[in-house]
């Protein structure tokens, strides 16, 4: 691993590296990628960028104003642990050369606003990050679009749930029941070696990697991976995502990070742990206060609860991200928070200490773009702690017992029901988000999202409908 130009070329000679692989996220947190031949890439070449087509990126850039540039953070480099020939990943922010400065649509560079942000605001000057990323493991997909109706087999070495009569592989019950993979051992859990490879490779790649379990759902894993700062942390999320779904890939099977994939198990969250530190000092914590909370935390919960309808519009950013915030799988839908209870979208765990105290949001999910996501729940914090917003809470009791009558009697707020809901929250409440994001990337953003998930999804009758 490197920490300039200079270095980065000593560690392409000794690992005697052939390709090098420029990747940089979209809107959507997807990763693209440009491939140089080692011989081509000079120092100059690293400084001033890698010219791309912004036109072929959803929503980025017209055909008649495409040249685009990338601009690698060569400390970012690893090795590639999948390609045949040694290949070098970096990770590039977008330019935009008719400004001269970064790309308004690129959320790594917003990532970085949100830094600054930060840091003017006084608040404090490191935001740490822990996402923790669910993810199934199937071993084959079927999409049945001629019906509107998708099956999957589940990944099991004996079992299978389908609903596909064909297949025939006998049953020796060896498989977790619904939301019974939390989290007996083999051979019930039949994904440990899997799991172990993902973990390795997680840290070959660079990842601080503490442990990895089945989750609660049949066939549902998780790895635990140490925070980072903001746009450390989104990298990783990059970096994660692309090893769990190769090493399922390479393994013949089909990882998935998608919110809500089976009907009555629990989904895939991306929980995201969250504190703000000043001069080696976290801020979150007070001792003696409830979870050992300070007020300043309080108030970042606040602030992200007060916005938490137009921040799900990135957080929560797909039609299918809805379906898991219902009560009864440990998602969260209403707005409260609460020591320990899985039930609340922010959780505080319990009896962290001075270092580790912090806030767990628990409302949002993988299909967020990561280095959006971050930056709109620091933004919602900040403008909490600048207007003093309290939360409501806390609330200790399991919040999945409350019913519809007693939530609105209470007055209590609750996410969003449908992807359309937030984006509707966002085009009325974006005040917070300007300091960050420009308002033309908060409409193309919001429009992209109508056009590519809401409207498409609004128009198709459904398996349940039928
Ligand atoms: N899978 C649950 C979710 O959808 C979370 C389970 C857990 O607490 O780790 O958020
Ligand atoms: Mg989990
Ligand atoms: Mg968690």
């Amino acid at each position: 691993f490197v920490n300039n130009t200079e270095e980065f070329f000593d560690f392409c000679k000794e690992n005697e590296v052939e390709f090098v692989d420029f990747r940089f996220s979209d809107m959507k947190g997807m990763w693209h990628h440009l491939t140089y031949m080692m011989d081509a890439v000079t120092a100059e070449q690293l400084e001033s960028g890698m010219p791309f087509d912004g036109s072929s990126v959803d929503a980025w850039q017209p055909i008649n104003k495409s040249d685009m540039i990338l601009k690698p953070d060569v400390d970012t480099a690893f090795l590639d642990p999948f390609t045949a020939d040694p290949t070098i990943i970096v990770i590039c922010d977008v330019y935009d050369i008719y400004k001269s400065q970064m790309y308004e649509k690129c959320p790594r560079s917003i990532a970085k606003k949100a830094l600054t942000h930060l840091s003017e605001s006084g608040a404090g000057d490191v935001a740490y990050f822990g996402p923790e990323n669910e993810f199934f493991v199937f071993d084959d997909v079927k999409i049945r679009d001629d019906i509107n109706e998708s099956y999957y087999r589940v990944d099991t070495e004996e079992g299978c749930w389908s609903d596909d009569t064909d297949y025939e592989v006998g049953n020796t019950g060896h498989r977790p029941r619904t939301k019974g993979g939390y989290f007996p051992v083999q051979p019930t859990d039949s994904m440990v070696d899997l799991r172990a490879e993902m973990m390795q490779v997680l840290k070959q790649v660079g990842l601080e990697v503490v442990l990895g379990h089945h989750e609660v759902a049949q066939g549902q894993g998780e790895i635990g991976i140490v925070f980072g700062d903001l746009i450390e942390a989104a990298d990783n999320v990059q970096k994660y995502k692309y090893v769990v779904k190769m090493v399922a890939h390479l393994n013949g099977k089909s990882a998935t990070f998608m919110p809500k994939p089976l009907f009555g198990d629990n989904g895939n969250g991306m929980h995201v742990h969250q504190s703000i530190w000043k001069d080696g000092k976290n801020l979150f914590y007070k001792e003696g206060e409830y979870g050992n909370l300070s007020e300043m935390a309080r108030h970042y919960v606040g602030g992200i609860f007060k916005h938490a309808r137009a921040v799900a519009a990135f957080t929560n950013p797909s039609t299918n991200s809805y379906k898991r915030l219902v009560p009864g799988f440990e998602a969260p839908s209403i707005l409260t928070y609460s020591s320990q209870n899985r039930s609340a979208s922010c959780r505080i765990p319990y009896g962290a200490g001075e270092k580790a105290t912090r806030i767990e949001m628990r409302f949002p999910d993988s299909t967020a773009c990561p280095y959006l996501a971050f930056a709109a729940m620091l933004c919602a914090g900040l403008d909490g702690i600048k207007n003093k917003y309290e939360p409501i809470g806390p609330m200790d009791d399991d919040l999945y017992e409350l019913s519809l009558d007693e939530i609105r009697q209470r007055k209590i707020p609750q996410m969003p029901h449908t992807l359309r809901g937030s984006l509707e929250a966002l085009i009325r409440d974006n005040e917070f988000l300007q300091p960050v994001f420009t308002q033309d990337m908060i409409d193309i953003y919001q429009h992209y999202k109508f056009e590519t998930q809401v409207w498409p999804d609004e128009a198709r009758p459904t398996a349940f409908e039928f």
